[in-house]
């Protein structure tokens, strides 16, 4: 399988930080004001939480069917996660991605890594916590999770916030509306990157290839 080759207009962008942190919240700000934004429904093993549905949060699916996609080669990337496996599917972000259309990926650390290494245009972002204390606070405070699964996500968080120096860009949720508005500034000047436009100068450079930047 080859890698994903990102097209000129669709941004492929990675949102990671620890399970907690409230990525479901700042995603659905950032989106409401950015609807042109497609974002990626994972596959995962891990059952349903209350409020969750089928196609809507994630594609539910058992461990047979996530070995037979990664055995198909169809995940971009997957990852095992406390104890389920997490993917995204390959077929749907291309499509978008070729369509021009900005994707936005919700995975953890290890998956970010693995699309860093096959498209490595892909803006990387990652949201932490303003400490471990409110994350604890939070994650109790959801009660969706028993507390033998919070004492392991906060080791698993604590552990993941340390890849955030593997990112291109920190954001910290102490404020969903701000966090959101942060993540939109960052787009924006991601757009703006001299060799993502740099077709909106050759009408007064001319064709700028060969030029070097010393
Ligand atoms: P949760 O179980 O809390 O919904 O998600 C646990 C972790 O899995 C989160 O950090 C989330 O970002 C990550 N995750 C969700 N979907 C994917 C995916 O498709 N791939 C990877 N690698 N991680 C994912």
């Amino acid at each position: 399988m080859s890698g994903l080759k990102k097209q000129k207009n669709g941004e492929l962008i990675v949102l990671s930080g620890p399970s907690g942190v409230g990525k479901s919240t700042v995603i659905a700000e950032l989106l409401s004001n950015r609807r042109d934004i497609y974002f990626s429904v994972s596959y995962t093993t891990r059952a349903p939480r209350v409020g969750e549905a089928e196609g809507v949060n994630y594609h539910f699916v058992s461990r047979e069917e996530f070995e037979r996609m990664i055995r198909d080669g169809e995940l971009l990337e997957f990852a095992e996660y406390v104890g389920n496996y997490y993917g995204t599917s390959m077929k749907v972000i291309r499509e978008k991605l070729e369509q021009g259309v900005d994707v936005l990926l919700d995975i953890e650390v290890q998956g970010a890594a693995k699309v860093r290494e096959k498209c490595p245009d892909a803006v990387l972002i990652f949201l932490i916590p303003p400490s471990l204390e409110e994350l604890s606070r939070r994650l109790y405070q959801r009660n969706t999770d028993a507390s033998e699964a919070i004492s392991l996500r906060l080791e698993q968080a604590r552990q993941e916030c340390r890849e955030s120096v593997c990112y291109d860009y920190l954001v910290v949720n102490d404020n969903v509306v701000d966090a959101a508005q942060e993540i939109r500034s960052i787009l924006e000047a991601e757009r703006c990157k001299v060799k993502k436009r740099i077709h909106l100068a050759h009408g007064i450079i001319g064709d700028a290839d060969g030029r070097k930047c010393q």
